[in-house]
């Protein structure tokens, strides 16, 4: 499956018809839906610090797949309401990954260095 496939299928499970307004509140809902998902992520990894020492187990590891694969949802769904495709959001953010890299601007800070 490829990251559109994904994003065509990821259709199924939203309640909400698709909109590019953040006056609509499947849009809105996304947006904080993502922030949560994020949030659930690094919550997954501050209790394996606080719990495990910082160990990952296989099941600690499951668990934030988990999480992950919410946080894509979202991204493919705030995607699909924007019209974007999937497959142009990875190949984008790899795009400017490596512009920054044969720029050596890969660390510091700002969106557009
Ligand atoms: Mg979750």
């Amino acid at each position: 499956m490829n990251l559109n496939e994904y994003q065509e299928k990821a259709k199924r499970y939203d309640c909400f018809e698709a909109t590019n307004s953040l006056k609509e509140p499947g849009f809105v809902a996304k947006v904080f839906g993502l922030s949560e998902e994020a949030g659930e992520v690094a919550g997954k990894f501050k209790k394996i610090l606080r719990d495990d020492n910082g160990v990952i187990s296989q099941e600690k590891e499951n668990e934030v797949k988990k999480e992950l694969g919410d946080v894509l949802w979202y991204v493919a769904t705030i995607s699909r309401y924007l019209g974007i495709e999937l497959e142009d959001v990875a190949k984008t953010n790899l795009d400017k990954l490596e512009s920054r890299l044969n720029r050596n601007t890969l660390h510091g800070s700002g969106d557009n260095r």
